[in-house]
């Protein structure tokens, strides 16, 4: 049976909008992503063609030059690219996160720098993290003092993607400490004004799309930059960006997959393909189920977004999802690699990238122990 004929129903312009995006990463990013991977070099030229193709601001609003579209839509095309390589579509990811804090709650100037990014004119980052604030976001400290009719900020953001190649961070700072997560906003930092310095985090893993470290030193942004959004609404955007995630490691886990199915068959040892031994074949049916229920709890959860429906079921299905397959995409790539045997080490072949980009899934975007918490509180236990 085909993949397609396997995969839950989707409508017909789903399937064709699948194809679209299935064309577009086979075209645009397979030829790229080797040399994106080993130089640590994104690509904008990547990123104009996404735009081109429609494929940023998939689900923003039209009065933003976005197409319209749901969660489930944006999903589909990060799974299509991940199924090539989980890093690019990374930049996709942000765009949405970083253009929703502007386009959902900017300004009418703000909103503008949404339409930039998904016209591909702009790249923006998303600027949380710093360097005791990873999971524990509300302990951000990046200042922000009134200046006149400016702000001025100061801080260290950490692990922030794509910095270096941005020309905007939409950035969370802290703008009343007395009101404690309450007091934050976010600001639309251009990346190129004086005061800000990026230096890069060298990494194992995404390396498509790189990560810096960012400091902010006296930063001059005017309050017109300022957005009416903080804590909250960054928190509601991590639960868009872990059904995001859940696309793109459930792409990953088939790229390894179809990997090691091919290696399976083709492989020979004791005189036939490695795939014949009941060991290696049950391995590979683990990973198929794997998939097949990442893919189930990742499109629930985007339907549950789509849908509107209560905040509380929202964050219960997202945290499944996140948890589920984050983790699920270390065990098929760890047996990808195991299918491997000493080649799957070398250089020579691509599957231990595979596994080392499947690390930073656990850890990123709320981290595996903080998605039990969440569930776990959704099930009324009191658990901090
Ligand atoms: C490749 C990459 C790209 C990233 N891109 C961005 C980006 O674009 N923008 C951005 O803002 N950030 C980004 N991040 C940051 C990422 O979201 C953080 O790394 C993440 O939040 C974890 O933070 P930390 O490393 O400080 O871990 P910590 O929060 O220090 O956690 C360390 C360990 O302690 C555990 N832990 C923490 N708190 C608890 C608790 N209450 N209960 C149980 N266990 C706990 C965690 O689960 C983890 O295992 C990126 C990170 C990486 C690796």
């Amino acid at each position: 049976m085909t993949e397609e004929r396997r995969r839950p129903a989707e409508t017909v312009d789903r399937v064709m909008f699948r194809d679209t995006c299935r064309r577009f990463a086979e075209r645009e990013i397979a030829p790229i992503w080797e040399e994106a991977d080993r130089e640590s070099q994104f690509s904008r030229a990547f990123f104009v063609a996404a735009a081109n193709a429609g494929l940023i601001g998939i689900a923003a609003p039209a009065e933003v030059g976005g197409a319209g579209l749901g969660v489930h839509e944006e999903a589909i095309c990060i799974e299509e690219c991940a199924r090539i390589n989980p890093g690019l579509p990374n930049a996709l990811i942000i765009q949405g996160v970083a253009g929703g804090i502007l386009h959902d709650f900017g300004t009418a100037e703000q909103k503008e720098l949404a339409r930039a990014s998904i016209e591909g004119d702009k790249i923006l980052a998303i600027a949380v993290t710093e360097p005791d604030a990873g999971n524990d976001v509300q302990n951000v400290k990046t200042a922000a003092r009134r200046d006149g009719d400016d702000w001025k900020l100061d801080g260290i953001k950490s692990f922030i993607t794509l910095a270096g190649e941005a020309d905007v961070l939409v950035l969370l700072a802290q703008t009343d400490p007395a009101r404690g997560r309450d007091g934050m906003s976010f600001f639309a930092v251009d990346r190129r004004s004086p005061g800000v310095e990026v230096s890069r985090i060298p990494t194992y893993a995404n390396r498509p799309a790189p990560t810096y470290r960012v400091h902010l030193n006296n930063v001059r942004v005017p309050e017109a930059r300022r957005v009416p959004a903080g804590f909250r609404q960054i928190m509601m955007g991590f639960n868009r960006e872990r059904i995001l995630v859940s696309a793109r490691w459930s792409g990953h886990m088939q790229h390894a997959q179809d990997w090691a199915l091919d290696y399976a068959r083709t492989r020979h040892q004791f005189g036939r393909p490695i795939g014949a031994n009941q060991s290696i074949a049950f391995k590979l049916a683990q990973n198929q189920t794997d998939i097949e229920a990442a893919r189930l709890l990742t499109y629930q959860a985007a339907d549950r977004w789509d849908s509107g429906c209560p905040i509380a079921d929202l964050i219960q299905q997202v945290s499944c999802a996140k948890l589920f397959v984050t983790q699920a995409v270390v065990r098929v790539t760890q047996s990808a690699l195991h299918i491997g045997g000493g080649w799957g080490l070398t250089e020579e072949l691509p599957v231990m990238r595979m596994a080392l980009d499947a690390l930073v899934a656990p850890v990123t975007v709320g981290s595996f122990e903080i998605q039990l918490r969440a569930i776990a509180k959704q099930l009324g236990l009191p658990c901090d």
